[in-house]
């Protein structure tokens, strides 16, 4: 990985004594990058002219650009459509809440899970963001309102831990004191449940929130709708998270996205409820965002609140999401798949 916006601080560091400068150029290279979050070499005054072009020469800078902008009038969510240097394009969004401002951000342009009722997995996976192109889409929104990000959720398109080690070096890097300090108890990672990966980040010792997209409680069921079920279990992915929860303390959240007679049923309710008893977690119910190639629709209030119940009747701690940008275009991929086919590709 060769763009500079992905290195961590040792990295920067060997790569500016190798052009026999001092080392703490290094932390001032990370400092323009990560705190200022200034990607253009002729603004980073405190380096040499000389220092500048060397860099400029050896490792250019590709930033990413806002491409277009969805404001919503209903709650001042906005969504983002950014276009990278090979000119892929990706969404993130940027939602605010009482306790501060949370971005969304894709990990992957498209996805290739799978899941059936996912607009981002239509095209299939094209490929992985860099760590700097993950935090291109936090830098940008900062700049471009003005204010500071607080929390963020790695919940749009892709799987993020398809590859683990590139979005962990995301964390590490808007983790660091010299550059954004957001801290991992502020980040939210969501996976359809890579069994292999959530021991890992176990190991890593993460303090990252842990967000499994389980969507049912049987395997039969997940298998309809998400082809990752053919590869692991839900007992194998509640064993995994156990082990998440032992080694981190950290509490699970388990997304449920809510779909007319495919999993809102109150024995389904009951037999969620029954799997998850006892285990340090959370469940976060969402009637699923219709996608227009998607047959699947959202359940109704009182379907959604009879399922809420029945969760909270056998001791599960249950919230149901708030639908934010209802006006500007809803679930995660819809809005980049909207975008290219108006521009005709
Ligand atoms: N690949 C990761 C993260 C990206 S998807 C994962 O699977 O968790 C982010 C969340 O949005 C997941 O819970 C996913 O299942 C959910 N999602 C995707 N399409 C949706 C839709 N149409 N309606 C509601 N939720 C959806």
């Amino acid at each position: 990985m060769n763009d500079i916006q992905s290195k961590d601080l040792i990295e920067l560091e060997n790569l500016i004594t190798a052009y026999g400068e001092s080392k703490f150029r290094a932390k001032q290279l990370f400092e323009w990058l990560h705190q200022k979050m200034i990607w253009d070499y002729s603004e980073m005054t405190n380096l040499s002219q000389g220092l500048r072009e060397k860099l400029n020469k050896d490792y250019p800078l590709n930033p990413v650009k806002i491409l277009k902008k969805y404001i919503s009038e209903v709650d001042g969510t906005i969504k983002y459509l950014f276009e990278m240097q090979d000119s892929h394009i990706i969404e993130s969004v940027l939602m605010r809440y009482k306790h501060g401002n949370s971005v969304c951000i894709s990990s992957q342009v498209g996805c290739r899970m799978g899941c059936r009722f996912c607009a981002s997995t239509l095209e299939g996976l094209i490929r992985t963001l860099t760590p700097g192109e993950m935090l291109a889409q936090v830098y940008l929104i900062q700049q471009d309102i003005k204010e500071r990000v607080s929390n963020i959720v790695i919940m749009g398109s892709g799987e993020p831990l398809e590859n683990l080690d590139l979005t962990m070096r995301f964390v590490h890097l808007i983790n660091s004191p010299l550059g954004q300090n957001i801290g991992q108890r502020h980040i939210t990672l969501s996976t359809c449940g890579l069994v292999p990966q959530i021991y890992e980040l176990a190991d890593q010792m993460s303090q990252v929130t842990l967000a499994i997209s389980l969507h049912a409680p049987t395997d039969e069921k997940r298998k309809s709708i998400m082809p990752i079920a053919n590869k692991y279990t839900i007992t194998e992915i509640l064993q995994a998270c156990q082990y998440y929860i032992q080694k981190t303390g950290r509490r699970i959240t388990f997304e449920y996205a809510l779909m007319s007679g495919q999993n809102d049923t109150s024995e389904d309710a009951r037999c969620l409820g029954e799997r998850l008893r006892g285990m340090l977690c959370h469940v976060n119910l969402i009637p699923v965002n219709k996608v227009e190639e998607r047959a699947y629709q959202g359940s109704d209030a009182p379907r959604i609140e009879k399922f809420m119940d029945i969760l909270n009747a056998q001791g599960i701690q249950t919230t149901l999401r708030r639908k934010l940008g209802a006006d500007i275009d809803a679930a995660c991929g819809q809005l980049r798949n909207r975008y290219i086919k108006e521009r005709g590709e």
